[in-house]
């Protein structure tokens, strides 16, 4: 534990940039979470295609990176994209303002982080499994280190 420690400290350390690569691709499908809620069924096949894409690119990354952990990233990995594919499917009516795929409510607030510093979510919980498998995969990614 400690030896992970030590490493998040030393950003020069080389599997420090792994783990940071790591976080890019899961915070890539966590922003599409935040934007197909809001586009109409056309628009929002290309939003998955990419996170899809950020899931073939993070499998890929572990396989050299995280070998050890490898059984467990791809099995929430995969959880992932069978999400993504069901949701991709539905198309049906909703109210002007609510989520576009399950017409819950659209929920905003604010972050400290300056580049984003808004951020909304679906209240009607369509991308919870997705964001739930994305908090399960930072432990074999290391990425809660960080
Ligand atoms: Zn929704």
């Amino acid at each position: 534990m400690n030896i992970h420690h030590d490493a998040m400290l030393d950003i020069n350390n080389p599997r420090t940039q792994l783990i940071f690569q790591a976080s890019a691709y899961m915070s890539k499908v966590k922003s599409g979470c935040q934007k197909y809620i809001l586009e109409s069924y056309e628009e929002r096949q290309a939003t998955f295609a990419k996170m899809i894409t950020a899931c073939e690119q993070l499998l890929i990354h572990s396989e050299t990176s995280f070998p050890d952990q490898l059984a467990e990233i791809r099995s929430l990995v995969a959880e992932i994209v069978a999400e993504i594919h069901a949701l991709s499917l539905i198309d049906q009516k909703t109210e002007t303002g609510n989520c576009t795929v399950c017409n819950g409510p659209i929920k905003r607030g604010k972050t400290l982080v300056p580049e984003f510093p808004e951020i909304v979510w679906c209240g009607g919980g369509c991308s919870k499994k997705i964001m739930d498998c994305l908090s399960k995969l930072e432990v074999p990614t290391e990425v809660w280190w960080i």
